[in-house]
C-alpha cells in the first residue's frame, strides 16, 4: 500500500466533463506548492478523437459551479455564446397538443405550508374558469411573456422566486475552463491513450501509454473519455447497468441552424412518434436534434423528421450519436474514477447530464483519497452516485410512463411498461392522494415533480384534508394576490433579447 497524499491526478479525456472536472481540482490542488502539498493536474486529451460535441442545456446548479469557481456571470455569457433558461417547454408530451412548462423555482408563497398548487386544485374543483397552475409560477410567466432579469434581492416576492440556468456553446465552455484550468496550474497533453498499465500486484492503474511512445504515470486516474470509458471499462471492467427497458431511446441526431427570433428563454421538447426533439436557442445559433428509439424509427426516417421541422436553415448535416441508457455500477474502482459518459448516460430530457458531472466532481473532492485509497472511500462515491443517477432516471422515465398517446407503437410500449418501484409509488402517491414523495433530497424538488405530474394532466383522486381546515377565501384572495403580483413583475422586466443586449455592453 503506497503512503502520502495524491501526488498526480490525471484526467482522460478533454471533453465537458474533462474540463469540468480539472477547474476546481487545479484550483483546489495545483497552488499549494508553499505548503509542501503540491498535487499535479494533467489533462490527455486526443484532437484524433474528439469530443461528443453535444450538451447544450443546463439545471441551475451550474451557477453554484461557475460561482464556486470565481467566473463571473457576463464574461462567462458573452464567452460561451449563452442566452438565458427557465425551463423546459414540452409539447405533445402526454397527449397530442398538450403543452406544458417545467419551470425553474418555486409556485408561489405557501399557505401554512402547504403547496401553492395544491390549494390550487382544490379551488379548481369549484371553478373550472380558474386560470392554469402555470400563472403561479414566475419562471414560467417569464418564459411565456420571452422575460428575462436575474433574481433581485430582498423579501421574498415574485421578483426572486426563481431559479434559471443557461444554454450555450458546449465547446465554446470547453474552451472556457480549459483556460481556467490551465490559468491554475494545471496541464494539458495532447495525445492518443494506446494502452494503459496496470499493477499487477493489485490491478491499479500505474502509467498511461501514448501513441508516440510517452509514459504517462499518476496517483489517481480520472475517466473522462466519453462513451469509449477507456479505463473504467477497459482497464477495470466495471459493469454497465442497461436502463433501456425503461428509457428505450438509443439514439440522437443533432444539427445546428440558423437562429430565428425571438430568442426563447428555455428550451424546448416536442414529443415526436419515437422520441422527441430538442431546441437551444444560443445567441449565435439554434441546437436541435432529434432522440429517437431505433427499433421504432430508421435513421433516414429520423433525419426527415429532424430537418423538416426546424424553425431556421440548418447550418451543417445532422451528425449521430448512438447510446445505451444506462449507468456503470461502480463509478470508483481501484484508482480510477468515472466522470462524464464513461460513468453513465441520461438521456438529455431534463439537462442533468452536465448536473450529474458537477456532482461528481464535487462528491470526488469531499472524498478526496491518499495514495493508499481507502476501499471505503469508492464505496461511499458509489453509494451517492447511484442514488443520484437513479432518482434522475426515475423522474425522467415519468415522462414516458404518464402518456397517454396511442398513435404509435414506440408510445403504447412507454405506457405500458413496467417502472421503478420508486416511482410507481410516487405516482400512486399524488393520484390518490395529491402529495409528491420526495425520493431524494438533493435531486428535482417537489415543484418540479408536481410541474411534469400536473402538466400531463394526473389529477388527485383526493386532497389532502388539512386545505379543507383553510378559510377558502382567504386562500382565494391569497391566490389571486399572488397572480396579480406574478403578472405585474413579469411585464416590467426586459425582454430576454434586450437584457442579453445590456448584457454584451457591460
Ligand atoms: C445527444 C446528446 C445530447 C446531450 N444533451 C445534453 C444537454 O442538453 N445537457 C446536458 O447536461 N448534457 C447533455 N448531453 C450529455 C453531454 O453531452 C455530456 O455529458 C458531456 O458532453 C460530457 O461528455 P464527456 O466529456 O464525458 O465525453 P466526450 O465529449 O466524448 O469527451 C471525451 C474525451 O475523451 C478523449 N479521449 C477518448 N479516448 C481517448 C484516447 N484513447 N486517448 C486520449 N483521449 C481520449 C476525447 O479526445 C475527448 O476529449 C447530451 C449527450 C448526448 C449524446
Amino acid at each position: 500500500m503506497r503512503n502520502g497524499n495524491l501526488r498526480k491526478i490525471v484526467i482522460v479525456g478533454g471533453g465537458t466533463a474533462g474540463w469540468i472536472t480539472a477547474a476546481p481540482l487545479a484550483r483546489m490542488l495545483c497552488g499549494q506548492a508553499e505548503a509542501g502539498q503540491h498535487c499535479q493536474v494533467t489533462l490527455i486529451e486526443s484532437s484524433e478523437i474528439g469530443t461528443v460535441g453535444v450538451g447544450e442545456a443546463t439545471l441551475p446548479t451550474i451557477r453554484f459551479y461557475n460561482q464556486m469557481l470565481g467566473i463571473g456571470e457576463d464574461d462567462f455569457v458573452r464567452k460561451t455564446q449563452a442566452s438565458f433558461k427557465l425551463g423546459i417547454e414540452f409539447r405533445h408530451w402526454g397527449r397530442l397538443g398538450n403543452r406544458f412548462f417545467h419551470g425553474f423555482g418555486d409556485f408561489g408563497p405557501a399557505i401554512h405550508n402547504r403547496p401553492l398548487w395544491a390549494y390550487w386544485l382544490r379551488m379548481r374543483a369549484q371553478e373550472p374558469t380558474l386560470p392554469s397552475y402555470e400563472e403561479w409560477s414566475t419562471a414560467t410567466m417569464m418564459a411565456a411573456g420571452m422575460r428575462f432579469t436575474t433574481p433581485q434581492p430582498g423579501e421574498q416576492s415574485p421578483a426572486n422566486a426563481f431559479n434559471y440556468a443557461y444554454h450555450f456553446d458546449a465547446s465554446l465552455y470547453g474552451a472556457y475552463l480549459r483556460e481556467y484550468a490551465l490559468g491554475h496550474g494545471a496541464q494539458r497533453i495532447e495525445g492518443t491513450i494506446v494502452r494503459v498499465e496496470t499493477s499487477p500486484e493489485n490491478g491499479f492503474v500505474d502509467a498511461l501509454h501514448l501513441s508516440d511512445g510517452r509514459r504517462i504515470e499518476g496517483d489517481l486516474f480520472i475517466d473522462c473519455s466519453g462513451f469509449r470509458a477507456l479505463l473504467i471499462d477497459g482497464a477495470m471492467n466495471s459493469p454497465y447497468e442497461d436502463w433501456s427497458h425503461w428509457l428505450p431511446c438509443d439514439r440522437a441526431l443533432a444539427v445546428p441552424c440558423k437562429r430565428m427570433d425571438p430568442m426563447t428563454p428555455y428550451t424546448t421538447s416536442t414529443a415526436q412518434s419515437a422520441g422527441w426533439q430538442w431546441r437551444i436557442p444560443l445567441q449565435h445559433r439554434t441546437g436541435n436534434g432529434l432522440v429517437y428509439c431505433s427499433s421504432y424509427l430508421d435513421d433516414d426516417a429520423a433525419a426527415n423528421v429532424l430537418l423538416g421541422s426546424l424553425d431556421g436553415e440548418p447550418l451543417d448535416q445532422p451528425r449521430q450519436q448512438r447510446f445505451t441508457t444506462g449507468r456503470r455500477k461502480q463509478a470508483w474502482v481501484k484508482n480510477v474514477v468515472a466522470i462524464g459518459l464513461s460513468s453513465g448516460f441520461l438521456e438529455p430530457l431534463e439537462s442533468t447530464s452536465i448536473q450529474l458531472i458537477m456532482d461528481g466532481v464535487s462528491r470526488l473532492t469531499a472524498l478526496l483519497p491518499d495514495r493508499s485509497f481507502q476501499p471505503a472511500l469508492a464505496a461511499e462515491f458509489n453509494r451517492q452516485m447511484a442514488y443520484r443517477y437513479e432518482s434522475v432516471r426515475d423522474f425522467i422515465i415519468l415522462h414516458y410512463k404518464l402518456g397517454e398517446r396511442d398513435d404509435s407503437e414506440f408510445w403504447r410500449y412507454c405506457s405500458n411498461m413496467s417502472i421503478p418501484d420508486d416511482l410507481a409509488h410516487q405516482i400512486t402517491l399524488f393520484r390518490q392522494t395529491g402529495r409528491v414523495a420526495i425520493l431524494e433530497p438533493e435531486g428535482f424538488e417537489e415543484p418540479s415533480w408536481a410541474s411534469i405530474l400536473l402538466g400531463l394532466s394526473v389529477v388527485p383522486q383526493r386532497l389532502d384534508p388539512y386545505l379543507d381546515l383553510v378559510d377558502p377565501n382567504l386562500v382565494r384572495r391569497h391566490l389571486m394576490g399572488v397572480h396579480d403580483s406574478i403578472s405585474r413583475t413579469v411585464r416590467s422586466m426586459p425582454t430576454h433579447a434586450s437584457f442579453l443586449a445590456e448584457m454584451g455592453r457591460r
